[in-house]
């Protein structure tokens, strides 16, 4: 399996893994024993960098560590003795690392743990990152109720994700949505969600002809992008995570015309 091709089913088991993490994230959010102060926060940084407690106890993590492993096998059966050899006499201080690991999106240290285990490359991150989504989802939850008051410069408000995805409404008005942490977000002004460079003309418009309900907003400044995608009835309540990869045909032919970050 490669996770980098969106496969039907690559997409079936991202479906399997958003309802377990609504669920996890559900008992999570209610077994918290904190709460979020808008009054604690400055509004012009992520939720999640202000935070004085960690929202991911380690027991409830590798709980969730084990609820992903389980979807993964029930999915992939093969991949089971690799997932052993990964998750089988973890540590506290493994779990802790891989918390923090999860958190800041390391890649070379889960490459490394894949390879020290002689494991495919992707797996470590993908199980720490699967696991870790309910608690940012949680945050989220406890966010909900001011995080439109916040506007973070070129990430999410909540978690600190870059923005990719944003859904139209009817009105134009455009929500933010999170991949990582579900976080819907109403932008304020129209500026590019980048580098807020607001002045008239500097966004402009791909659209997509395979695609009616989709385009890509583009800014001449960063040369950044963002997936703008029409709201209609299934696309309201679908999870960001897995809007973001329906639409990966957008992140090509962005990048093929040479927008982006990384470009
Ligand atoms: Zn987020
Ligand atoms: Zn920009």
């Amino acid at each position: 399996m490669n996770p980098n091709v969106v496969s039907e089913e690559y997409m079936e088991l991202q479906k399997q893994l958003s309802v377990h993490q609504k669920q996890l994230c559900n008992s999570i959010v209610l077994s918290m024993d904190f709460t979020i102060r808008r009054e604690d926060l400055n509004a012009g940084l992520p939720v999640l960098s202000q935070l004085k407690y960690t929202p991911v106890p380690a027991g409830l993590y590798l709980m969730a560590v084990k609820k992903v492993e389980t979807v993964l096998i029930s999915h992939q059966y093969e991949l089971k003795e690799e997932l052993n050899r990964l998750t089988t006499n973890l540590t506290e201080e493994d779990v802790y690392s891989w918390i923090k690991h999860a958190i800041t999106f390391n890649t070379e240290y889960f490459q490394g743990l894949a390879e020290k285990k002689q494991l495919s490359p992707w797996l470590p991150q993908f199980l720490a990152e699967h696991a870790l989504r309910p608690f940012m989802q949680g945050v989220a939850v406890l966010s909900q109720s001011f995080i439109n008051e916040f506007d973070v410069m070129g990430t999410c408000p909540c978690c600190g994700e870059p923005h990719r995805l944003a859904k139209l409404a009817s009105n134009e008005q455009k929500y933010l949505c999170c991949s990582r942490c579900e976080t819907q977000w109403k932008q304020h002004k129209v500026s590019c969600v980048h580098c807020g460079d607001d002045r008239k003309g500097n966004l402009f418009y791909i659209s997509i002809l395979e695609d009616n309900r989709a385009k890509i907003e583009v800014c001449r400044t960063c040369n950044n992008y963002l997936k703008l995608i029409t709201m209609i009835d299934q696309t309201e309540v679908k999870s960001a995570a897995l809007l973001d990869l329906e639409t990966l045909h957008l992140d090509f032919v962005a990048q093929e015309e040479g927008f982006g970050k990384d470009i």
